[in-house]
């Protein structure tokens, strides 16, 4: 099979979706190519749950106001200023109208958040999910009769002079023989994902740790794409190591194991090693900015595990996960059950509980209850760990997406080390190190995918059809 497109797109995630609608809605001809079957598309988008937007008024999905400066100063704070500045700024401005852009192309969103998660005001939760999102988007390219074809492997591209030419690849034929193929295109939009399950590339940042990690999305984002693009001469923007990663289930599924096997109880506990003792602050800072600091803190602990240990008071107060706790009348009987010396978890537990400051417990605020004199204090929601039942959930560094990515401008044009300008565009995960450089702001990666793809989408139709 031979085909020629304006615009082909790699990728059919949440990125690579909005590029192609919004280069079809230029006028281009699209043709999107993703390596999963069609039961499994929609990358890691499909875990999803929300993005995060700037707004200067209450909306339908979001409250109050979450303006231009507070959302720049939330991202120099995780990022730790490790952010290319204009393309940082460019994704708050545009993450305005990405929920409207979304509506209208038939994506439904809830009411405001309530609860613990302290997201209604920043973040806008899609109605369904991830799933419900990514099918809204296929059905809306399938509406502008833009091409996707599923099981597409080994997709190989040619550059010619610096400039992509053509997509060549295989895909299973109805006869279960492997059909050639071969796409040509005036410009491509690659938003391929990261390379977070490809568990050889990371073991190139993490050594044989990387064994002990899951991955929470697709087991598809091999990263096979960014490496050709680097191969050819991409810049390189982002650090091996850095990525996203929260602490899971350790009883999640090695791939795609999604959103119910995160664990949201350790601001309301603590957290241990398996040598039964604590390692850091759990009560830091609000979870939605602290959670994804959790994946890289117990990969660095023994055997890449730590234990969040709750007493009976933060029941009912966190996401209930879906895997059920590990219980004891007793702490002694919680660290026989899983593992670790009892003496040091009893230890432990008592030298917490016994450096608990007084203070009026609000899990809704930061509410400055603390531990006094510990080497390692906890900041916020202190509270003795003396009710049974005891519950502890073993935890395992889940990784969500990589950083390391392909460096873009403004209309988010890929940059060869030569300067050229290119045809190629990049979109989503690919290219989320640009903004990322280190740390993580609940929903930002769907904000990136949504800005970028939209402007990768127009950016290369203009190119391929003027
Ligand atoms: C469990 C989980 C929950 C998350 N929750 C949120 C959230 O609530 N909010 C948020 O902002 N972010 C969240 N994220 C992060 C979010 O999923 C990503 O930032 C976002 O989906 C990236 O979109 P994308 O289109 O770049 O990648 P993807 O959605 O992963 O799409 C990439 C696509 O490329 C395809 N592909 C890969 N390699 C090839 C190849 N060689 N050839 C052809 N196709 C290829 C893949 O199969 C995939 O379909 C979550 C991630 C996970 C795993």
């Amino acid at each position: 099979m031979k085909a020629e497109f304006d615009v082909i797109v790699i990728g059919a995630g949440h990125a690579g979706l909005t590029a192609a609608i919004c280069a079809a809605e230029e006028g281009a001809s699209v043709c999107v190519l993703e390596v999963a079957p069609r039961n499994l598309r929609g990358g890691n988008s499909r875990h999803t749950r929300n993005l995060r937007a700037m707004h200067e008024e209450p909306m339908h999905s979001l409250d109050g106001q979450y303006g231009y400066e507070e959302y720049w100063q939330d991202l120099i704070r995780v990022t730790g200023g490790q952010t290319d500045e204009p393309l940082a700024r460019l994704t708050i401005q545009r993450s305005e109208d990405s929920i409207d852009w979304l509506k209208q192309h038939g994506v439904a969103f809830q009411p405001p958040l309530s609860g613990t998660l302290h997201l209604g005001r920043t973040n806008a939760f899609f109605l369904g999910g991830g799933k419900a999102l990514m099918n809204a988007l296929f059905q809306a390219a399938e509406d502008l009769g833009i091409h996707v074809m599923y099981e597409t492997e080994d997709v190989s591209l040619k550059f010619e002079a610096g400039q992509f030419r053509s997509a060549s690849f295989t895909r299973a034929a109805v006869s279960q023989h492997k059909e050639s193929c071969q796409v040509e295109g005036r410009a491509i939009v690659v938003a391929a994902g990261g390379f977070e399950a490809n568990l050889e590339w990371l073991a190139e940042a993490w050594g044989d740790a990387v064994l002990n990690f899951l991955v929470r999305g697709t087991p598809y984002n091999r990263g096979d794409i960014l490496k050709q693009l680097l191969d050819a001469g991409a810049e390189k923007v982002g650090d091996v190591r850095q990525c996203h990663a929260v602490a899971i289930d350790g009883r999640a599924p090695k791939f795609d194991g999604g959103i119910c096997s995160r664990i949201d109880c350790v601001p309301l506990g603590i957290v241990v090693n398996q040598a039964g003792e604590r390692f850091y602050d759990e009560g830091e800072d609000f979870w939605p900015k602290r959670y994804a600091i959790w994946g890289r803190l117990v990969a660095e602990q023994n055997n890449q595990v730590a234990y969040t240990i709750i007493d009976d008071k933060a029941q009912g107060l966190f996401m209930p996960p879906v895997f059920p706790a590990v219980q004891s009348d007793s702490i002694e009987g919680l660290a026989q059950t899983l593992g670790l010396p009892p003496s040091q978890l009893c230890q432990t537990v008592e030298g917490f509980n016994q450096a608990v400051a007084s203070g009026e417990f609000n899990h809704q605020d930061l509410d400055g209850c603390r531990t006094e004199g510990l080497a390692i204090n906890k900041s916020h929601w202190a509270r003795t760990i003396d009710q049974p039942p005891y519950r502890a959930y073993l935890l395992r560094p889940g990784i969500t997406f990589t950083y390391l990515g392909v460096r873009v401008d403004e209309r988010a044009m890929v940059q060869f080390e030569n300067h050229h300008d290119s045809n190629v565009f990049a979109a989503g995960e690919i290219m989320a190190g640009n903004v990322l450089g280190e740390g993580y702001l609940a929903g930002i990666g769907m904000t990136i995918g949504s800005v970028f793809g939209r402007i990768a989408g127009k950016e290369a139709a203009t190119l391929a059809v003027g």
